[in-house]
C-alpha cells in the first residue's frame, strides 16, 4: 500500500474547510504529528507503549494541509494504493 501523494504520483487537492480554497500539501501528519514532533514532549511512556502491536493498520495517509488564502492547518486523508 503507498500513497500516491508521498510518492509524488498525485498533487494533493482538497478544498479549504473555512475558506473554500485549494489548500497546500505540508508533509504526512505523521510526521508532523508524531512522537518526533521537535515540539512533543519527551516524557510520555504511555504513548510510546501506545504505538506496539495493537497499532491499527492505516487505510490512508494523513496529510498536514495548509490553507495558502486564510492560514487554516488541517489534516487530509490520501487513499492508498495497492
Ligand atoms: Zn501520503
Ligand atoms: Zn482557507
Amino acid at each position: 500500500m503507498i500513497c500516491p501523494v508521498c510518492n509524488g504520483m498525485e498533487e494533493l487537492s482538497s478544498p479549504c474547510g473555512v475558506c473554500g480554497d485549494s489548500v497546500v500539501d505540508e508533509g504526512r501528519a505523521t510526521d508532523w504529528l508524531g512522537p518526533y514532533a521537535p515540539y512533543s514532549p519527551p516524557e510520555q511512556p504511555a504513548a510510546l507503549s501506545a504505538a506496539g502491536p495493537d497499532t491499527t493498520v492505516p487505510e490512508d495517509c494523513q496529510h498536514a494541509v495548509r490553507c495558502p488564502a486564510c492560514g487554516t492547518f488541517s489534516t487530509a486523508a490520501v487513499p492508498l494504493l495497492p
